[in-house]
């Protein structure tokens, strides 16, 4: 053990002895005083922290604690908090996706064994259709937050054959690398969402005198990302051109969600089965008529193709799911029952300012039929209610008015709607 002069301990680290510091812990031949113990346990800390983000980037799957991956129940048991109805969605999302992230960890597994008899598991991209404003990025938003993986959202129009004006698909893999800061192995393990997929079918009765610029050419340049590949990514973004350097990001492992509401769909579903759907050309002649929402859910590859999606990209999206058009009730839930449901949003904003907000029911089926005559789905919620709260937001923090509680009722909503009304 260390001793000075006056025969104290002294710390190994600093070289106070004992009557200079707070404590002093002594080991076999060493001692270390309180003042240093402190700090070698934050400088531990800290390494540590840098070491398992850095094997985490590692990583491909996404990991919780105890290094499992959540199971179908509870993806689909975080998605109910935030996404109301939409059960089958819910749940063929919540095992496609698990089983993707598994394949991953699978592969992973089998890397490191080096076993040749490896079973390979192929991916399953996803497409869901469903009219607009029913849930469809929501729910992939959703899904992508559970997992913390990189997510980016793009709309499939943007897009154009090389050669024209418009952006190449490839830059759908350069916004996925800036939401992850260029972080290659992130990105490459990434979800990603391509909206609008049905804006880009192929139209049927096109000539082909002239070549569509926006269609199949579209698709097939999807294919190549969809089906996995390496890609060159101008990282900026933008066209490609021959001076650029690139990043070469493997899509093998990015999870691609299509969606689409594929206006028009259920009546090619339905003739399938023999039935025409309301609205559809004449009825006289059919033998049953039947509410053309229910026959999304029957919706097959086969549908798609006819809708003029090429085989080789429908191929490539086996698991294929559709969303239902919400209804009253459910509308009424979306204002309501989320965990940052429009209600919540709004109750909380004017609380801020020291206000107590109600909405009587009567408002809220105001607010639902408003938003249903808009035929927008949910979307229309939050535009409708953003009108009717705007003069209160206005007043409500002025403390000449002395607002202290907002009691929400059909009439004023009416009264609120009606100042964006052009005049008759
Ligand atoms: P889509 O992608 O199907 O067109 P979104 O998911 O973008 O529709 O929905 C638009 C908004 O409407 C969402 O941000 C959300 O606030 C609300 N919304 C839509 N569907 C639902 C739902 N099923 N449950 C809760 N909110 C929903």
């Amino acid at each position: 053990m260390p001793k000075n002069k006056s025969n104290h301990t002294h710390c190994a680290f600093c070289g106070r002895s004992e009557n200079e510091v707070p404590m002093m812990l002594t080991g076999l031949d060493a001692a270390i005083c309180s003042d240093c113990a402190t700090q070698a346990h934050s400088v531990v800390q800290s390494e540590l922290e840098r070491h398992s983000t850095h094997t985490n980037t590692q990583h491909s799957a996404p990991r919780r604690k105890g290094n499992s991956l959540p199971r179908p129940q509870e993806i689909k048991a975080f998605l109910d908090q935030y996404v109301i109805g939409q059960d089958d969605a819910k749940r063929t999302l919540s095992v496609a996706v698990y089983n993707h992230y598994k394949r991953l960890r699978h592969k992973e597994q089998a890397g490191m064994s080096n076993d040749g008899d490896e079973v390979e598991l192929e991916k399953s991209n996803i497409i869901m259709l469903g009219p607009t404003g029913t849930g469809k990025t929501l729910l992939v938003r959703t899904i992508a937050r559970l997992l913390d993986v990189p997510f980016t959202i793009v709309d499939a129009t943007v897009f154009t054959e090389a050669g024209y004006v418009g952006e190449d698909v490839e830059s759908i893999l350069s916004r996925l690398l800036q939401v992850c800061d260029y972080n290659e192995a992130q990105a490459q393990r990434g979800i990603v969402f391509i909206d609008e997929i049905d804006k880009i079918a192929r139209k049927q009765d096109n000539p082909s005198l002239t070549r569509e610029v926006g269609g199949e050419g579209v698709q097939q340049s999807l294919l190549k990302l969809l089906e996995g590949s390496v890609v060159n990514v101008p990282p900026k973004g933008g066209r490609k051109h021959p001076d650029q350097e690139y990043v070469h990001l493997d899509t093998r492992e990015i999870l691609f969600i299509c969606g689409g509401a594929f206006e028009g769909i259920e009546r090619r579903i339905a003739r399938r089965f023999g039935s025409r759907t309301v609205g559809y050309n004449s009825v006289r002649n059919t033998a049953r008529v039947t509410d053309e929402t229910d026959f999304l859910r029957y919706v097959e590859a086969r549908d798609l193709r006819a809708f003029g999606l090429i085989p080789e990209l429908v191929g490539r999206l086996p698991v294929i799911t559709a969303l239902r058009p919400l209804d009253k009730e459910a509308l009424r839930k979306i204002l309501l029952e989320p965990k940052n449901s429009i209600v919540k949003q709004y109750t909380r904003l004017l609380a801020m300012d020291g206000v107590k907000l109600v909405f009587e029911d009567d408002a809220l089926d105001f607010i639902v039929e408003q938003s249903i005559a808009y035929k927008l789905g949910a979307r229309g919620l939050r535009s409708i209610t953003e009108r009717i709260m705007n003069e209160a937001m206005f007043d409500a923090p002025d403390p000449t008015k002395g607002i202290t509680e907002l009691r929400v009722t059909a009439d004023y909503c009416r009264e609120q709607v009606a100042k964006y009304a052009p005049p008759v």
